[in-house]
């Protein structure tokens, strides 16, 4: 587990921006959406309203052109013709003929209605147009209800008139819009405003009253629709209900995705710089046995972590964090400096191996030479040969760079050997295209030796192409006597694993080295094994 992380303030805060944010998205995209879904219901009521008073002026300038066949005729001939139509149309309120301004003939207000004025109860408007339409609070027989006079006048001053009553267009826009709580003010030419619906109350900004002012085409009619800011935050509620739940399970898993990747990314760099401010690294060696000699060749430096609680951090974690966290490079110069100072302590005889873990990464850096070269300088009275422990991956990437680099190093004096050998790539062309001198089979492989007679094909495989290639086979991992054995018996010369000395640290290993560093493998269940081959 990655060391108890000190809580940063602004790691918190993006976690709850990452939370915060789709919500405010949703609340916003839902704003905006109920807004757009009002305006077209609104857009959709103003034409279906525009139209229906269109048809109406429609049916009153095709009633005022058949008034137009009595034009020579009198009032007194033409009233009941005039009353029967009036009343036969359900629009009308009432129809007639005018000369000049006085009404001459009606078919609502007798013989004797008086002149424009005064049905109109209001000037007539000064349009200089032979036709008019306008919408009126009242006329002279209904003052209080509004209707729309359409009125054509001849050069003779004669003229002929239609009143359509308001009340049709007051019940259709109730219709309309009492379900949404609209208001609709309707006005021909500049008439009086034909009103339905509640005005709004005030409202706050956010949620304001929503206007939509539309035209007719054909007529100089104009339509406008109120809605009240309530209605859009019902809309807004409704649109919110269906993506509130999606939009809570987008915060989640966004706060938890960020909390995970703040986790990673901030807190392993910074725990593994103040981890090795804090000297909180340390090494330990294993000790890698040679058959030839029979004596302890080596020791492979591997890095450790320990918390201030005691705990350790596992090698495998905190590597692969430090790698995927550009902290590789820094650590690594870290441990360089750590077995520089151990090495100090050290008597071993010149050419005893110490085998250091090169990640992908700083094989790549442009100062990775220079780092090795300082890192042998410092160590150089020691006499001791420095082993690149490199992963088939490492290889792989970016050949021939790679391959000048590990050149310039052996020109040094300084060993590769291939780490974890049959794990990584399948390609095997990188062992012609880089000169190497070590083959570190993965433990994976010896886990597999189960008899000593047995056969391991791809173990076998591999320790026969290293003899080809002529490069020197360590096994990984030896456990048991029984692997030990199997390696021997098939000619790999050097050997690491818990069964010749598990990793130590500094101290422990300089007292293991003076007391087995020269020893022989020898040990009882050796003789067993060799006694009862399984
Ligand atoms: P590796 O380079 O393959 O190191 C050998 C690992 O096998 C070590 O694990 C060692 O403790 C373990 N081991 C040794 N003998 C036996 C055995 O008989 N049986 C078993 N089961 N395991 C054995 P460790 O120290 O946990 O390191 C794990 C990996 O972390 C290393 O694998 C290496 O890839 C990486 N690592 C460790 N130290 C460093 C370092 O300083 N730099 C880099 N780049 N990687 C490192
Ligand atoms: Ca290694
Ligand atoms: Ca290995």
């Amino acid at each position: 587990m990655p060391p108890l992380k000190r809580k940063r303030d602004y790691a918190r805060i993006i976690i709850v921006l990452s939370g915060v944010l789709p919500l405010l998205l949703g609340i916003m995209f839902t704003a905006i959406d109920a807004r757009h879904t009002l305006q077209q219901q609104q857009i959709s009521a103003a034409n279906t309203l525009l139209s229906q008073a269109e048809k109406m002026s429609d049916s009153a300038w095709d009633m005022i052109t058949w008034l137009r066949q009595y034009h020579y005729q009198s009032c007194d001939n033409i009233e009941g013709k005039l009353q029967r139509a009036g009343t036969l149309n359900a629009y009308f309120r009432a129809i007639g003929k005018l000369e000049g301004q006085k009404i001459t003939c009606s078919s609502a207000y007798g013989l004797n209605p008086g002149t424009l004025s005064d049905m109109m109860q209001r000037a007539p408007p000064v349009t200089g147009k032979a036709w008019w339409s306008l919408s009126l609070a009242g006329t002279a027989g209904v003052p209080n209800r509004p209707a729309v006079i359409f009125v054509r006048q001849l050069p003779d001053t004669k003229g002929f008139w239609a009143i359509i009553d308001g009340q049709y267009l007051m019940d259709f826009m109730s219709a309309l819009g009492e379900a949404r709580g609209y208001r609709f003010t309707m006005r021909f030419n500049d008439g009086a405003p034909i009103v339905v619906g509640k005005e709004s109350p005030p409202s706050s900004s956010l949620f304001n009253t929503q206007r939509y002012q539309a035209q007719s085409s054909r007529y100089p009619i104009s339509v406008t629709i109120e809605t009240p800011g309530a209605e859009l935050m019902r809309a807004w509620r409704q649109v919110m209900f269906i993506f509130l739940p999606m939009t809570a399970i987008l915060s989640v898993l966004l706060m938890v995705l960020t909390a995970n990747w703040l986790q990673r990314r901030i807190s392993w760099r910074d725990e593994i710089r103040r981890a090795i401010n804090a000297r909180q690294f340390s090494v330990h060696y294993q000790p890698v046995y040679n058959n030839n000699t029979q004596t302890c060749g080596g020791a492979e430096a591997l890095l450790r972590w320990t918390l201030p609680n005691g705990e350790p951090v596992r090698p495998d974690i905190f590597i692969g964090a430090a790698e995927a966290e550009g902290m590789i490079v820094p650590l690594t110069r870290h441990l360089l400096d750590l077995v520089a100072d151990d090495v100090q302590e050290w008597e071993v005889a010149p050419g005893f191996h110490i085998g250091i873990n090169v990640a992908a990464e700083h094989l790549q850096h442009p100062a990775f030479i220079q780092d090795m070269l300082n890192f042998a300088e410092k160590i150089k009275h020691k006499q001791l040969l420095i082993t690149l422990e490199l992963t088939e991956r490492s290889l792989i990437k970016e050949g021939e760079d790679v391959a000048k680099k590990l050149d310039r190093l052996r020109s040094e004096g300084m060993v590769v050997a291939i780490d974890d050998f049959g794990t990584g790539h399948c390609s095997l062309s990188y062992l012609q295209n880089f000169a190497l001198d070590y083959l570190k089979i993965d433990r994976g492989f010896i886990n597999a030796i189960e008899s000593l007679s047995g056969e391991t094909p791809v173990l076998d495989a591999i320790i026969t192409l290293s003899h080809k290639l002529q490069l020197e086979v360590l096994g990984e991992g030896v456990e048991t006597a029984l692997q030990y054995l199997y390696l021997r018996q098939r000619g790999v010369t050097f050997i690491q694993g818990y069964y010749y000395a598990s990793p130590m640290e500094n101290g422990a290993l300089i007292a293991w080295l003076a007391e087995y560093g020269q020893q022989p493998l020898h040990r009882e269940e050796l003789h067993d094994a060799q006694l009862h081959p399984s």
